[in-house]
C-alpha cells in the first residue's frame, strides 16, 4: 500500500515524499481512512509505530478540506492533548513537516517555560494546537484559548496521562470542548480504567490496534543480568565495555538515581547526560540533541521524561532497574528496535526486583534470556517481608533527616514531576 492509496491530498503527499516515507505503517494504513471518514478512533499503539502521523496527517487533510485551502478564520480546529513537553514538541514538529505545503497554522504549548511567546503565537491564530494539560487549562482560564469550536480532539498516550495524575484535567478539558466533535483516543495499553475513560469520550469508535503491549516489539532482543544491588554500577560499566554500544538509552526509576548514574559514568570518562523533570526544558533539549548527534553516549532518562523521545535506529536500551509495573518495562524496551530495526534491551536486576522480572515475563508471555557470563552474579537473597519493613522505615528516617538538614541550611528546590 502507498500513501496515494489513502487518498491523501497533494500538499501532504509532497511533504511525505520529502520525509522519505515510502509507505504507511500499519497504524497509519488502518487509522488514516477512518479519521478522514470522520469516525471516532480508539487506537491501541505504542510510540514508534508511526501513530503521530496516523492522526496528524488526516487531521491536516480534514482542516485543509474544510477550509477549502483558504483558512478564512483562525479558530482552533483540532486540539491534541499529550502528557509531556517532549511529546508535545515532537507532535508539533511532525505537524509542521506534514503541513509545510499548506497555509495551516499550528502551535504547541507546554508548562515549565514562560507563557509570553506561546500567547503571542495563539494571538496570531492557530488551527491545530498541541498542548500538555496544565498549560492548556491555564491559558484557557486566562482567556487566551477558546476551545468551543474544536472539531477534532486527540488524547494521546492516555494511559500515561492517567499515570501522571491528569484525570481531572482531562475531565475539565472535556467540559470545554463541544459535544459534537470527532475524537481520537490513543493509548499504548488498555487496562480497564482507560477503557472506561475512552467510553466517556468516544462515540461508536473504530478500534485500531497494532502490536498489543504484551506481545512486545518482536525485533527487540531482550537479556537480563541478575546481580546484587551494590554491584549494579560495576556491572553497568562492565556491560558498557562493549564499544558497539555507542548510543544507549538507559532508564532509571528516579531522578536522583539518574543523576547518580550520570556522575558515575562521567567518572569513568563515559559521556552521559540525564533528562528528567528537574531539568529545565532547554537542558533536556540540549541533552537530547547531543545524544542524537553522537556527542553523548548514554542518555539516562526517567520513564516520564523518556516518553516521546524520538530517536531513530536506537539499538540499545538498558533498564538499570526493573519497573514494578510490567507495562513500563514494555514501554521502555519499545524505545529500541523502532520501525523494523533490530534492538537490544538489557535489564539489570537486583534481588528485590526478581519478582518484577517474573511479572514482566508473565506479561510478555516469554522468558527473557539470562546472561550468566559476567563478573557480578547475584549472590544475595531478596529481603523477607520483615526485613523490608525495617528497611523502609530506615529509608524514611534517612529521608526525613536529609530534608530536615536541607531545610535548616536554607537549601532545596520545589518538587516537580520525575
Ligand atoms: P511515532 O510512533 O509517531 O513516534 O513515530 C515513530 C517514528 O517513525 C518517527 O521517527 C517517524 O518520523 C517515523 N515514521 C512515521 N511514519 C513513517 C512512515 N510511514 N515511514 C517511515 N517512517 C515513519
Amino acid at each position: 500500500m502507498t500513501f496515494h492509496d489513502l487518498q491523501l491530498i497533494d500538499p501532504i503527499l509532497r511533504a511525505l515524499k520529502d520525509k522519505n516515507y515510502h509507505e504507511p505503517t500499519e497504524i497509519q494504513a488502518k487509522a488514516i481512512p477512518q479519521v478522514l471518514d470522520q469516525r471516532d478512533v480508539l487506537g491501541c499503539a505504542q510510540t514508534g509505530t508511526g501513530k503521530t502521523a496516523a492522526f496528524a496527517i488526516p487531521i491536516i487533510q480534514r482542516i485543509h478540506e474544510m477550509s477549502d485551502g483558504q483558512y478564512r478564520h483562525d479558530d482552533i480546529q483540532a486540539l491534541i492533548v499529550t502528557p509531556t513537553r517532549e511529546l508535545a514538541i515532537q507532535i508539533d514538529e511532525n505537524i509542521r513537516e506534514y503541513s509545510k505545503y499548506t497555509d495551516l497554522k499550528h502551535a504547541v504549548i507546554f508548562g515549565g517555560v514562560k507563557q509570553g511567546r506561546q500567547v503571542e503565537q495563539l494571538q496570531r491564530g492557530v488551527h491545530i494546537l498541541t498542548a500538555t494539560p496544565g498549560r492548556l487549562l491555564d491559558l484557557v482560564e486566562q482567556r487566551y484559548i477558546d476551545l468551543s469550536r474544536i472539531k477534532v480532539l486527540v488524547l494521546d498516550e492516555a494511559d500515561r496521562m492517567l499515570d501522571m495524575g491528569f484525570i481531572n484535567d482531562i475531565r475539565k478539558i472535556l467540559r470545554l470542548v463541544p459535544k459534537e466533535r470527532q475524537s481520537l483516543f490513543f493509548s499504548a495499553t488498555m487496562p480497564d480504567n482507560i477503557k472506561q475513560l475512552s467510553q466517556t469520550i468516544l462515540r461508536n469508535p473504530i478500534r485500531v490496534e497494532v502490536t498489543p503491549v504484551s506481545s512486545t516489539a518482536e525485533t527487540v532482543d531482550q537479556r537480563v543480568y541478575y546481580t546484587n544491588r551494590s554491584d549494579k554500577n560495576a556491572l553497568l560499566l562492565h556491560i558498557l565495555q562493549n564499544r558497539d554500544m555507542d548510543q544507549v538509552l538507559l532508564f532509571s526509576r528516579t531522578k536522583h538515581g539518574a543523576d547518580r548514574i550520570v556522575r558515575n559514568l562521567k567518572k569513568k570518562n563515559i559521556s552521559a547526560q540525564a533528562i528528567h523533570g528537574d531539568k529545565a526544558q532547554n537542558q533536556r533539549q540540549k541533552a537530547l540533541s547531543q545524544f542524537k548527534d553522537g556527542r553523548v553516549r548514554v542518555l539516562v532518562a526517567t520513564d516520564i521524561a523518556a516518553r516521546g523521545i524520538d530517536i531513530q535506529k536506537l539499538e540499545y536500551v538498558i533498564n538499570y532497574d526493573i519497573p514494578n509495573v510490567p507495562e513500563t518495562y514494555v514501554h521502555r524496551i519499545g524505545r529500541s528496535g523502532r520501525a523494523g530495526e533490530a534492538g537490544i534491551a538489557i535489564s539489570i536486576c537486583e534481588p528485590e526486583e526478581n519478582v518484577h522480572m517474573r511479572d514482566v515475563e508473565k506479561l510478555i508471555k516469554q522468558k527473557v534470556q539470562v546472561i550468566n557470563d559476567h563478573p557480578y552474579p547475584q549472590t544475595e537473597k531478596p529481603m523477607t517481608a520483615a526485613e523490608k519493613k525495617e528497611w523502609n522505615k530506615e529509608k524514611q528516617r534517612r529521608k526525613q533527616e536529609f530534608f530536615a538538614k536541607r531545610k535548616a541550611s536554607g537549601g532545596g528546590r520545589g518538587r516537580r514531576g520525575r
